[in-house]
Formats: structure tokens, C-alpha cells, sequence
């Protein structure tokens, strides 16, 4: 149970809030999973790199993963711990300073291995390689890397054994918003093809996407499948969730700037914040974000369309509906908005990003960090 927002009438709009408290049931529900079985849980940066709360998370989770070198670097320098980095393609130009903030790097191909290897054994890095069990689990291409032609992780028939020395580690991630029945396929699949090749590993790590955080997790059947994967390898197993850290441990709040289409089948609220700026996902999976007080179309008296401030024809956040028409100056409060908002939001049409507040534990509100005007300019020249 999330506790209840308090009066925000003193924020300006939009703004994310991020909950602490929230955010600390998450990682301490990750680290009952990571003590109870000895695995160790990262957070998987890309899905949400808010550093004022790595204070807190590095309490509670072993380290962070990167996409690349500057998601390294950041929980190099905020997080500490452990810093894995696995990226579909190391350049030349930045891998010196990506050794020198990770600890563990994971390969996508064996050509990448070959031309890097000896610059990362030569730093003392823990090396692994991605793997592909190529079976794939979920509905949609788009979230989905197990599918024919990927290129993220190397398929069996491209895996090279011969090639593994120096190698401690094998990764694999095939998941995304899933339960643990898609992680035993994944895991099965993985094992099959690849269980042949562990008495050489130290460390298999079992990718992100596992919501672990989500009230019908089954936290008992993913215990059980890491301890009997563990013993059976004697491998250390890792995970690396971004959603499940900070899942529905944020707010975006926004305010009705304008009502349009009064009268018609569908009025048109305009909000101060935009799906295509600053919730870019709910375009791009796409979904409707829950709101509070508010029902899908159709459930409740009226149905109202609520849209961004951009140029952007589409950029629709969804269609609900209320028992009162909302009116100018409402506040709008949309849910499970700390993960995949801020670290993919963006300033087209010139919007204003929107402020970062943390809701902390005893119930103040800290303005963590507001953009302006130069935030747009710096990205531009
Ligand atoms: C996206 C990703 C994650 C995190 O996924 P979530 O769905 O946010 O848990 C972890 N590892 C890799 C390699 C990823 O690409």
C-alpha cells in the first residue's frame, strides 16, 4: 500500500514526485530476495538514475548496471558498490574510461571480446558474455531481445567455445514486466543451451524485467529457481531490475491549462505536461497511465480527452473519465511515473522539463532539482 499524497497545492507543475518510502519498501523487498539466496540485485540505471536517492538504494542493493559509459560513471560516482556495463557495442574512443569506472563488463559478441580483451584482463575486470536463448516470452518485438534476429546476446549457434577463456561470466535478458513463469522458460532455455558452459563461470547473470516489486510477484518461486541455479553451478547469480526498484514510486503532477471541444462528444483538456516530453512511453508502448480520481472512458459521468501543450498531434495522454468535469487550474495526478520518465524525457517543442521532487519519509516535500530555459539551450547550438 502506497500512503496518500499530501496537499501539493505548493508545487508549481508539472513535476515527477519520487516517494522515499515507496522506494524504500522496493529495495528492501529486492534485498529480502538478495539475502534470503545469496544472489546479488543492481539497479538497472536505464530505467530510472535519479542519484539523490543512491544514498538509499546502496543501502539495500549491491551496485548498479550501465548501458554504457555514462550511466557507468554515474553509479561509479553516486552509487558505489559493484558497476556492471553491458553494452551492444564498446567503442575504442571511450573504453579506457570505461574501465575505469566498472568493475564487470559484459560483451555482445566475441569479436567485441577479442578486440577488447586484453585491455579489460590487463585492468583486472570481471568479463562476461551476453547470450541469446533465443526463446522468446512476451507479446511485443519491441521489449522483447529473444527474437529471431536480434542483436542483443550471442545465439548458441554464434557462441564460441573455444573462445571463452577469460570469461568468468554469462548474462542473459529476456524479460520485461514478467512474472517468474517467464523467467523458468527463459532460465530452461538458457540452461539447455548454455548449462555447458558454467563449470568455467563465477557469475550468471539473469538480466532485468523481473517485477519483483509487483503485489502478485512470486517472490517464493524466484528464490527457489536462484538457490537451486546457484547450487547446481556453484555460480553467484545476479539481477539487475530497473523497474522493480522504483516501480509505482513516482508521481507526475500536472495542472488544466485549458478545456477545448466543450460541448462536442469529447471535451479536450490541455495539461502543462506532455506525453511525447515527459511520459514518453505512454506513446511508445503505448499505454494510459492510471490517474487518481479518474476512471477509463466511458466507467464514469464524462469522458474527457486530457493532451499535452506541444504541437504534436498526438501527443494524447489518454482518455478518462470523471464524475465532475475538470476545470481550469485542477491538478492531475499520474501514477508509477519514477521509472523510464525522467531518464528518457526530452525538451521538444521547447518544453520545460519537469521539476524533481522527493516526497521523503517523513512526509516534506524536497525540490531535488528544477530545469529552465538553459537546460533546452544546452542541448542545442
Ligand atoms: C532494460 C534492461 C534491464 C532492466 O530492465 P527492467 O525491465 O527495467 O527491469 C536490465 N538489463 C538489461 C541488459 C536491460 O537491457
Amino acid at each position: 500500500m502506497r500512503r496518500v499524497l499530501p496537499d501539493l497545492s505548493d508545487l508549481q507543475t508539472p513535476c515527477y514526485i519520487v516517494d522515499e518510502q515507496a522506494l524504500a519498501d522496493n529495495v528492501q523487498c529486492l534485498a529480502g530476495v538478495a539475502s534470503d539466496t545469496g544472489c546479488k540485485i543492481l539497479l538497472a540505471q536505464k530505467a530510472f538514475s535519479m542519484f539523490a536517492v543512491y544514498p538509499l538504494l546502496r543501502q539495500y542493493l549491491h551496485g548498479t548496471t550501465a548501458s554504457g559509459l555514462y550511466e557507468a560513471r554515474l553509479g561509479h560516482e553516486y552509487f558505489g558498490g559493484e558497476t556492471h556495463v553491458f553494452s551492444p557495442a564498446y567503442q575504442d574512443r571511450e573504453f579506457d574510461e570505461i574501465l575505469a569506472v566498472s568493475d564487470h563488463l559484459v560483451f555482445n559478441s566475441f569479436a567485441q571480446w577479442r578486440h577488447f580483451k586484453d585491455r579489460a584482463m590487463e585492468a583486472g575486470r570481471s568479463c562476461g558474455m551476453r547470450v541469446n536463448p533465443q526463446r522468446p516470452t512476451q507479446k511485443s518485438s519491441l521489449y522483447d531481445p529473444c527474437t529471431q534476429n536480434s542483436r542483443l546476446g550471442v545465439p548458441r549457434s554464434a557462441f564460441e567455445p573455444d573462445a571463452c577463456e577469460g570469461l568468468s561470466g554469462l548474462h542473459f535478458h529476456c524479460l520485461c514486466e514478467q512474472n517468474t513463469d517467464a523467467l523458468a522458460i527463459a532460465l530452461a532455455a538458457f540452461e539447455e543451451q548454455f548449462g555447458s558452459f558454467l563449470d568455467q563461470m563465477s557469475w550468471v547473470n539473469f538480466g532485468g524485467g523481473h517485477h519483483v516489486t509487483r503485489s502478485d510477484y512470486d517472490i517464493d518461486h524466484l528464490k527457489q529457481m536462484i538457490e537451486d541455479f546457484s547450487h547446481r553451478h556453484s555460480v553467484t547469480v545476479y539481477l539487475e531490475p530497473g523497474e522493480a526498484v522504483a516501480l509505482d514510486a513516482g508521481y507526475l503532477i500536472s495542472t488544466v491549462i485549458d478545456i477545448v471541444g466543450v460541448g462536442t462528444d469529447l471535451p479536450i483538456a490541455i495539461l502543462d505536461t506532455s506525453a511525447t516530453c515527459h511520459m514518453p512511453d505512454v506513446l511508445e508502448v503505448p499505454y494510459q497511465p492510471r490517474l487518481t480520481g479518474a476512471g477509463v472512458a466511458g466507467e464514469k459521468k464524462i469522458t474527457v480527452r486530457l493532451g499535452g501543450p506541444t504541437c504534436l498531434a498526438g501527443d494524447i495522454i489518454g482518455d478518462y473519465s470523471f464524475n465532475v468535469m475538470p476545470k481550469i487550474g485542477d491538478r492531475m495526478v499520474f501514477h508509477d511515473m519514477a521509472i523510464y520518465t525522467m531518464v528518457k524525457n526530452n525538451t521538444f517543442n521547447g518544453m520545460r522539463l519537469p521539476d524533481i521532487v522527493l516526497w521523503k519519509a517523513d512526509n516534506t516535500m524536497q525540490i531535488v532539482k528544477q530545469f529552465g530555459y538553459e537546460d533546452f539551450k544546452n542541448r542545442l547550438s
